[in-house]
């Protein structure tokens, strides 16, 4: 399996390079060159499989040659059992047609663990064999910052350096990532919004002078291997509630745009998905691109759902590709007007593809209490504020058959938006004791303006220069 750049100007990798890689070269993103698909035998023959023998086995034509069949195994094994869950991703029923299916089992809270947990993984495996040092560079709405540094802190041969937007993070998303004070963990608050914080992350990946001396990882979902975790849990989702007989419906809160492209790649490698709800909050740029073709990036407003006040979705530019047809040239012209603009207007052919899978809705505050109380009140379930997006884009959906489930995907841990929850629903939720003593540890960060340079120049002046 070879990846290739979404804007077509950077030489092809294999799973092994594109795990350790940033952004390509040409500024794009990787995507596998063809997508590998299963039959409806080879997904029935999936039911029954654990978590990590079905991770194995959805991720398998991904790796290729990167790593034996049996050794992707015992990582797979070795990432999910870490989970306070059995069932990993357990899924749970709402009502007559509503699914949660809750990824927030990890180390810290949130969906991210599932993906890091293996990537962290991943890059000691790789590491070892190209006795290389790697940094880890990445900008954190709050969650990625505290599952990536989870799944790498004290490894050897691993810097990370996490900028977050000073005071809009919750605390426990902060406390999760500054209270890990092992030496190889560099916590950075930067003035300004996660896209400010984003920005100088992906101009550190496109600076020659930093590329040059350092290798310089993302955790980001521009990271493929990310995506690709995420896949597994869309066929786990998919074959309990009876696939590949039964189409599914999926309603995800998305910001990043990487979590819903993953359920895209699962719907392209076979599995049978009826829809994918893109769920946004007021941060609408992705409502409106597939409602209307209109991707412009307006200001960040913060919300309860801080993770994802975002408006510039990195790998909005995969699904633009492949949908569009996946002509590079047209993607690097698309993404060249959009950094030079901040606006850019999907083509006819990129917005029919999309809208045969893909439908958004915009949840605002009231919206997304409301949905926050429906399930406490009819369901008895606490969910976190991204997942309440999600869960009122699946229950005012239009159009849908009958007999299609919709999953909405519970994104983090309602306790890691404690005082939203509460605002809600006058409860509490009780962190979980996985998470220890959290708030009675110290915290170590350095807070820094968002000036690239500023940026840039701590990082290179702590990071290990990669051997050779
Ligand atoms: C990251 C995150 C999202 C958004 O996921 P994307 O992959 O960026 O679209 C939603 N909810 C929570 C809790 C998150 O941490």
């Amino acid at each position: 399996m070879h990846y290739v750049s979404t804007r077509g100007n950077a030489p092809a990798l294999d799973f092994e390079a594109v795990t350790l890689a940033g952004l390509a070269d040409d500024g794009g993103l990787y995507v596998p060159e063809t997508w590998p698909r299963f039959s409806h035998a080879e997904i029935a023959a999936m039911a029954g499989l654990s978590y990590a023998e079905l991770a194995q086995r959805v991720m398998r034509p991904f790796v290729g040659q990167s790593l034996t069949p049996e050794r992707l195994l015992d990582l797979t094994t070795t990432a999910y059992g870490r989970f306070a869950h059995a069932a990993v991703t357990p899924l749970k029923q709402l009502d007559e047609r509503q699914w949660l299916l809750e990824l927030f089992h990890g180390p810290t809270l949130a969906f991210k663990d599932v993906a890091l947990q293996l990537l962290g993984l991943l890059f000691e495996e790789f590491l070892a064999r190209r006795d290389d040092h790697l940094t880890i560079v990445g900008a954190t709405s709050g969650d990625t910052g505290s599952a990536a540094i989870d799944a790498v802190a004290g490894r050897a041969k691993v810097d990370i350096f996490m900028l977050h937007p000073h005071g809009r993070v919750s605390d426990v998303q902060r406390r999760q990532m500054t209270t890990v004070l092992d030496g190889n963990v560099h916590n950075i608050a930067i003035d300004g919004s996660f896209d400010d914080a984003q920005a100088t992350v992906k101009r550190m990946f496109n600076d020659a002078q930093v590329t040059g001396r350092f290798a310089i990882a993302a955790v980001n979902s521009i990271n493929w291997a990310r995506l690709m975790a995420q896949v597994v849990y869309y066929f786990a989702a998919a074959l309990q509630l009876g696939a590949p007989q039964r189409k599914v419906a999926f309603a995800v809160p998305t910001g990043n745009f990487g979590d819903v492209f993953a359920g895209y790649v699962a719907a392209q490698m076979g599995l049978p998905v009826e829809r994918l709800i893109v769920a946004t909050n007021i941060n609408d740029i992705l409502h409106r691109a597939l409602s209307s073709g209109d991707y412009s990036a307006g200001s960040v407003t913060p919300t309860a759902a801080p993770s994802m006040d975002i408006q510039v979705s990195s790998n909005f530019e995969r699904l633009l590709f492949d949908a569009g047809g996946r002509d590079a040239a047209l993607i690097a012209a698309q993404m060249k007007h959009f950094e030079a603009t901040k606006a850019l207007q999907l083509t006819n052919t990129q917005r029919a593809a999309m809208a045969t899978l893909f439908t958004s809705a915009r949840a605002d505050a009231g919206a997304m209490v409301a949905a926050q109380r429906w399930a406490y009140a009819a369901c008895g379930e606490v969910i976190d504020p991204h997942t309440a997006i999600a869960l009122h884009a699946a229950r005012t959906i239009e159009g849908l058959p009958d007999d299609v489930p919709v999953v909405t995907l519970a994104t983090a841990h309602p306790a890691k938006f404690g005082d939203a929850v509460h605002a809600a629903i006058g409860e509490r939720p009780a962190l979980p004791a996985r998470v220890g003593d959290l708030f009675d540890r110290p915290e170590r960060f350095d807070r820094l303006s968002g000036d690239y340079a500023t940026v840039r120049d701590y990082v290179t002046a702590r990071a290990t220069p990669r051997h050779g």
